[in-house]
């Protein structure tokens, strides 16, 4: 067998994807351009361990599940005034997910509550985190059929082998009882291991009538609001604000 073809066999085999694809192009600069052995060696290593990187954040935004990507540079802080750059500089260090606090962004519909979870929960994967992204609506879906479906038991595992979990848009569908307990055992297992974002139309005083159960209610206020920054988010509807218009 060839040398090269050797190469590439061997880097198969290891998984060495960049050197299997590239070993034609490496040997020709090093040739090319007078390589030591050593700056080779780095660049073959260093090459290798780029593309896995790179296929990894590529496997973190996949699994996030993010509807769509928003950057937390376009959120104007002019127009939302609950919070401060200062809070957002604190957030986007990501401490609060090493030390499992969780965040609750609550006001009525265009404030802004989606934008920054989604913008926060991108950054997070960015940095490495493992971050899921699930409506509270498709979350119920996921929990109640988890048993029967394939794809919603794989949707809850990458929930619960999360770092963060975004569950976004708690109370504009009803909750059954039995979706409440639901809910209720989720969050009793996620709360010890994975930061939890919230976000919500309904202030909290209103999660008892949401979630039907006062005890239950109780139980799951405390465990969220527990190492938790709430966020009341007020003022006017962005969406409103720009609408768009065709003429
Ligand atoms: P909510 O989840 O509170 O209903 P969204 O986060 O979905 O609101 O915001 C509605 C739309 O307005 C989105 O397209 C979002 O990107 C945009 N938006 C909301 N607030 C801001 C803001 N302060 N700066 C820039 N864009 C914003
Ligand atoms: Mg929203």
């Amino acid at each position: 067998m060839e040398k090269l073809e050797q190469i590439k066999e061997y880097a198969k085999e290891l998984n060495l994807n960049h050197l299997r694809i590239n070993a034609d192009k490496i040997i020709e600069e090093a040739d090319l351009k007078d390589y030591s052995y050593q700056d080779i060696l780095i660049k073959i290593l260093k090459n290798e361990i780029e593309l896995k990187d790179k296929k990894a954040y590529e496997r973190r935004l996949k699994y996030a599940g993010f509807p769509v990507i928003k950057n937390i540079e376009d959120f104007d802080l002019n127009f939302q005034r609950s919070i401060t750059q200062k809070q957002i500089n604190r957030l986007l260090e990501m401490e609060w997910i090493d030390r499992i606090y969780n965040l609750i962004f609550l006001g009525p519909p265009g404030v802004g509550k989606t934008h920054l979870a989604i913008s926060l929960g991108y950054k997070a994967v960015e940095l490495g985190y493992k971050v899921s992204f699930v409506t509270m609506d498709n979350l119920m879906h996921s929990l109640k059929t988890q048993e029967i479906s394939r794809k919603s038991k794989g949707k809850m595992n990458r929930i619960l082998s999360s770092s963060l979990v975004i569950i976004d848009e708690l109370g504009y569908l009803p909750i059954s009882r039995e979706e409440a307990n639901l809910f209720f055992q989720l969050i009793s297992t996620l709360h010890e291991q994975a930061s939890i974002i919230i976000t919500s139309n309904k202030g909290l005083e209103d999660w008892t009538e949401l979630l039907g159960d006062p005890a239950l209610t109780t139980a799951v206020l405390d465990r969220i609001t527990y190492r938790c920054e709430l966020f009341n988010m007020t003022g006017k509807s962005y969406r409103l604000e720009h609408r768009k218009s065709l003429f």
